[in-house]
């Protein structure tokens, strides 16, 4: 595709020569203006590629002043195409970064080779700006890391230390179930860190660009019964209160099969992550509705929980890293879960959608498109 140009001349016959020569070199001129306003408006309305700019302008602004107006709005690479070429004049065009100076009169290739080099020039400076703010942003990340995660790994830390101090210096007075209890809270808590650092770990995997989907068919009905007992072995283990999953798995009718194919550790991440946000942030424990649906084109998978709900304003920064909401500070967590879970949708292809009263309880409804392997389907 041809650059689309801008030409900024107040003299009406240069301007159409500068045209028919920028046409013959095969750009499109896309308006020639003679004045700061006609310029503004012309880059406003047809986002150039690059504007050549007179000095020399019918009104009150001249070309330099002109192109100050342009960059603070807008990004055009500008090129100087003037007869003054005196000190002064070159000093205040530099004040406002110009990508060429073309004097007058000019050849048609320098015309051209000013233009290829201002267009290479901006394409090279937006690769370098683009890849400064993915530094910038994994900076932030790295230092929101680092908050959170010490922050977070503090209280653990110190309960296992406590726990373990209290044991090895009182262990002759204490009782069986006071020694349970406290080997139980240590046990809490490096479960805590071992958390943790699967969060920092997944969510470093997914920023480096290795996690990925490499779906292979699994048993869908197993899969989800495994992944309960999990949790119920962590239950008995940490004898929290009670929370029973009820799985409820639907397909269509002429769906067969329950082998599909899914990246099982995505699905994984997925389904753990929003299992245990419902037992969490259920402190009374209760039932924790799963339900599983599958058709040809896709599973459908629901949590729901009846615990404290999501106050509305947090509702739409759910998925953002770090986020956590005003009712859930009291309780322990750092805000990467659903982070990851998004990520792990969107590698999928899915789509994620949350429900929630506040007080009353959330449903999180994911859905995955699927293509049928025939190796999965049974044969007749
Ligand atoms: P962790 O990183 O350990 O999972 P977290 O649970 O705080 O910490 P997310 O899983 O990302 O982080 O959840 C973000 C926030 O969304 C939570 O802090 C909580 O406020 C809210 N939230 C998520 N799931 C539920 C739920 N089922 N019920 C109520 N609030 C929820
Ligand atoms: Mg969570």
């Amino acid at each position: 595709m041809s650059a689309k140009i801008l030409v900024v001349e107040d003299e009406p016959v240069i301007a159409l020569d500068i045209q028919r020569q920028l046409t013959q070199l095969g750009y499109t001129v896309v308006a020639i203006a003679d004045c700061a306003t006609l310029a503004l408006e012309a880059v406003e309305r047809w986002h150039p590629d690059l504007a050549l700019m007179d000095i020399r302008l019918r009104g009150d602004q001249n070309g330099i002043e002109t192109a100050a107006l342009i960059r603070q709005h807008h990004e055009v690479p500008i090129v100087f195409l003037t007869a003054h070429a005196d000190a002064a004049t070159m000093q205040q065009v530099k004040a406002v970064y110009p990508y060429g100076y073309i004097v007058k009169p000019f050849e048609k290739h320098d015309l051209m080779t000013a233009i290829e080099v201002a267009l290479n020039r901006y394409q090279a400076e937006l690769v370098t700006q683009a890849a400064l703010a993915k530094e910038k942003e994994l900076n932030k990340l790295k230092s929101d890391f680092i908050a959170i995660v010490s922050h977070e790994f503090r209280n653990p830390l110190s309960a296992i230390l406590l726990s373990l101090d209290l044991l090895q210096r009182h262990h002759s007075q204490l009782t069986f179930a006071k020694a349970q209890s406290l080997l139980q809270r240590a046990r809490l808590a490096a479960d805590r860190i071992k958390h943790l650092l699967q969060e920092v770990l997944t969510t470093a995997t997914a920023e480096a660009g290795k996690l990925q989907c490499e779906p292979s068919p699994i048993d869908l009905v197993a899969f989800c019964h495994q992944l309960i007992a999990e949790f119920q072995l962590d239950h008995d283990l940490k004898n929290t209160p009670q929370t029973t999953i009820v799985l409820t798995h639907t397909k269509e009718p002429d769906e067969r099969n329950s082998l599909i194919d899914l990246d099982e550790n995505l699905l994984h991440h997925i389904l753990t992550n929003l299992l245990s946000n419902a037992i969490k942030y259920s402190p009374h424990g209760g039932k924790v509705q799963f339900r599983v649906h599958h058709t040809l084109d896709a599973a459908i998978f629901q949590v729901q929980d009846c615990g404290i709900g999501i106050p509305e304003r947090d509702l739409p920064h759910l998925f953002e890293r770090f986020h956590r909401a005003s009712n859930a500070k009291a309780i322990p967590g750092t805000g990467l879960g659903l982070a990851i879970v998004k990520q792990c949708v969107d590698l999928h292809g899915g789509t994620i959608d949350v429900q929630s009263i506040l007080g009353v309880g959330t449903t999180f409804t994911v859905t995955i498109p699927i293509t049928q392997n025939e190796d999965c389907l049974p044969s007749a």
